[in-house]
């Protein structure tokens, strides 16, 4: 990248719309990617010198670039995502490299360190002093200035003439690298066949080229392993790699796993850090130091400059959409980026999404396939338990074919875990005489009672009250009831009816990451008889002892109007079962379903996920839905009804015609209020070679001035809708 001179462009890292111009001072040497800060206000800014000024600017009314930061220029390909995203989301730019520039304080140059060391070459004039420095320096070590004097006592113009008559000699000791390299060959599994081929396919893809693979495997067969060597060739061919993890928090079993396969500990990347951690992390990635990050999906953004591999593992999972401030999908932006790094992708996942299951049908991605499990582990039996016949009695949620099979699992010695997606004792409380609901007075949602903790809570604003004694709207005391299940309320029954056994309940509100991550370590050392868990435990843990799986209400997910939901509801079905049975002992997962012949739960109970994706792909086709179609939706929001509803009918009158593309609403959204906000939404869908972000932002264009507490968000491919 050539020099830039006199006036640039710059992007700072505000939601701006497009760069401005600063000057550059004399004697600064700028390039495109170059990290500033510039006066913006009456502060100093970070940007990125995005290039020369579109336009021409008079001279008089710049201000100069204030400060040149030490670390290498952004790539020309971080570059390029930074548009990609900002066209694609519809976000302004600037708000695009804020995420790039996450870690500011990586930018404060660690300082070389001044040492000295002798020469060998003896001075003509030996003083006392001179002596007692260069005894000290007579094994041929290095010494930092400050401890050499302190070792020493001597002055600093000492060692100064030591080093005119060239008796020693100045060199800069730079800090070392933060993070130990990852080493590809340390220690490396022996892949099964099958293992063996499905690494093929993915080496297959030239390491300085794009290519995706999908890695898909039933839980228990290795991808894990497997991607792991896919990293280790990346390594070898002397590029980066990126591993994605849904859950990034309570994964110290995947980072223990990779420290022990590489032999030093991956950089990690994720909310849970400290700032100097992140800097560390941020500046080694950007000075090729640190060769392999395991993180988060905002790991998408750091600065690599040799990226050639990103891993997502468990593909699927909802936790890779971004659904506040930027609205991005981390598989999107995974290919994306990895096209234009020309680095290798791989997805991998025991229940592929439906796009990307569609992908690979469609050739565009290399279909992986590892069908069984490793060593003799084999997959679980699945059954569905009817509700309807085979239920249990009034007031209980355990089925008697369910108790039985965990007092069975528990005579042999080995674990059960009872599942049900639902955190707190019971969604809904009401009031047995007046019929008053107890719901968030922000949202239109209802207050979940955790029994626990003694309170009501909005799952969705966080919203707390005392758990009442008194009916609110009667008066009535002791007319209050719990309405259905929640896991504490799993754990009440489990406590009853299983009262001898070891009994651990595992919800996000049962702990802090810290304690939750002990109480996983207890588990995996057998020290519990029954689980009793939310979707915590249904993603990455081995329980080694685990044969039995219960679900408690396994239509929980289908109940939505989201044309997503059999998908979802496939997804976690699948991984819950497959927690059973993943080492020498068998398996088995039941059902409690009030629609046993739903194709989520057929395809459950024959193992046929063929015929799933195959249903879900007719239905997403005939309703034109993602992956056939495109969909974007616009959620209008003020604090009054009236005046979102009135905001979106004004903004659907003025909607650009274009063919193929369907406008839907404005209805209120699924949640119609969140925080005291009112929530309406407009949906457009169009054919999947339209480019709807660009019609999407015409449209807004068109739009009247958004006034008072007005909002428009934009979510391109919303994964609920
Ligand atoms: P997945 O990611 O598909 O769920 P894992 O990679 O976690 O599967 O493998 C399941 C278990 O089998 C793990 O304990 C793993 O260490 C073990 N395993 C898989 N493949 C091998 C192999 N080739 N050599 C040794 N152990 C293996
Ligand atoms: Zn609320």
């Amino acid at each position: 990248m050539n020099e830039l001179g006199g006036i640039v462009a710059v992007m700072v890292g505000v939601a701006v719309e497009g760069p401005y111009s600063y000057r550059v001072p004399q004697g600064m040497c700028v390039r495109r990617g170059s990290i500033v800060a510039v006066p913006l206000g009456a502060r100093l800014t970070l940007g990125v010198v995005w290039g020369e000024p579109k336009d021409a600017v008079s001279h008089n009314r710049l201000r100069d670039i204030a400060h040149l930061y030490d670390v290498p220029p952004l790539s020309e390909e971080l570059l390029g995502l930074v548009d990609w995203v900002a066209r694609y989301t519809i976000a302004p730019p600037g708000m695009v490299v804020r995420s790039v520039l996450r870690s500011t304080e990586a930018l404060d140059p660690p300082r070389p360190v001044v040492a000295f060391r002798a020469t060998g070459h003896e001075p003509e004039k030996l003083t006392p002093a001179r002596l007692r420095v260069l005894d000290t320096l007579n094994d041929g070590s290095a010494w930092p200035k400050a401890a050499l004097i302190g070792a020493t006592g001597v002055s600093a113009s000492v060692i100064e003439g030591l080093e005119r008559v060239g008796a020693v000699e100045r060199l800069e000791m730079k800090p070392p690298p933060v993070v130990l390299p990852p080493d590809p060959e340390a220690m490396a599994p022996k892949l099964s066949a099958e293992q063996q081929a499905a690494l093929g396919h993915i080496t297959a893809i030239d390491p300085h080229s794009f290519g995706v693979a999908l890695l898909d495997g039933v839980t228990g067969s290795g991808k894990t392993e497997v991607f792991f060597e896919a990293v280790a060739d990346t390594l070898r061919a002397g590029r980066q790699a990126l591993v994605l993890l849904p859950e990034i928090a309570l994964t110290n079993t995947f980072i223990d796993r990779f420290t022990r396969r590489f032999g030093a500990r991956p950089a990690e990347w994720h909310s849970d850090m400290t700032p100097a951690q992140r800097a560390k992390v941020w500046r080694g990635v950007l000075e090729g130091t640190v060769r392999a990050v395991v993180g988060a999906r905002s790991a998408l953004f750091l600065p690599f400059r040799e990226l050639g591999l990103i891993v997502l593992d468990e593909e699927h999972d909802g936790a890779y959409k971004q659904a506040d401030g930027l609205n991005y999908h981390a598989r999107d932006m995974a290919v994306v980026r990895a096209r234009n790094a020309r680095a290798r992708v791989v997805l991998s996942s025991a229940t592929p999404s439906v796009e990307t299951r569609n992908n690979a049908n469609l050739g565009r991605y290399a279909h992986v396939l590892l069908t069984s499990r490793f060593a003799e582990a084999a997959m679980p039996d699945v059954k569905a338990i009817d509700m309807r016949t085979d239920g249990p009695d009034k007031g209980q949620w355990i089925s008697p074919v369910l108790a039985r099979e965990v007092f069975t699992a528990m005579d042999r010695g080995e674990q059960a875990l009872l599942f049900l997606n639902r955190r707190g004792y019971a969604p809904l409380t009401l009031c047995r005489s007046c019929g008053h609901q107890y719901q968030c007075p922000d949202c239109s949602v209802w207050m979940v009672e955790h029994r626990f903790r003694g309170v009501l809570m909005c799952h969705h604003c966080g919203h707390e009250v005392r758990t009442p004694m008194v009916c609110a709207q009667c008066g009535d005391a002791d007319s209050l009831v719990a309405v259905g299940p929640g896991i504490e309320r799993i754990a009440e029954e489990a406590a009853e009816r299983f009262p001898d056994a070891r009994r651990v309940i595992l919800s996000s509100d049962m702990g802090n990451h810290a304690q939750l991550r002990e109480r996983f370590s207890e588990i995996e050392r057998g020290e519990y008889d029954l689980i009793i868990g939310t979707q915590l435990v249904s993603k990455g843990h081995h329980f080694e002892k685990l044969s039995v799986v219960g679900v408690l209400d396994a239509d929980l997910g289908l109940a939505h109007g989201d044309p997503r939901a059999s998908e979802k509801t496939f997804q976690i079905l699948t991984q819950v079962a497959g927690r059973a049975g993943r080492a020498s002992r068998h398996g088995k997962a039941f059902l409690q379903t009030y629609h046993p012949d739903h194709p989520v739960m057929q395809a459950m109970v024959t193992g046929d996920r063929e015929s799933f994706y195959r249903h879900e792909l007719m239905a997403r086709e005939a309703g034109g839905l993602p992956p056939y179609g495109r969909l974007a939706a616009l959620i209008v929001s003020a604090n009054e009804h009236q005046i979102a509803m009135g905001y979106a009918k004004s903004l659907l009158s003025v909607a650009p015609m274009a063919e193929g593309v369907r406008l839907f609403g404005p209805a209120d959204a699924p949640i119609a209020q969140i925080r005291g906000r009112h929530r309406v939404r407009l949906l457009a869908r169009s054919g999947k070679d339209f480019d709807l972000s660009g019609y999407v932002r015409f449209w807004l264009s068109q739009g009247e001035k958004l006034t008072g507490n007005l909002k428009v968000q934009v979510d391109i491919d919303p994964m609920s809708f």
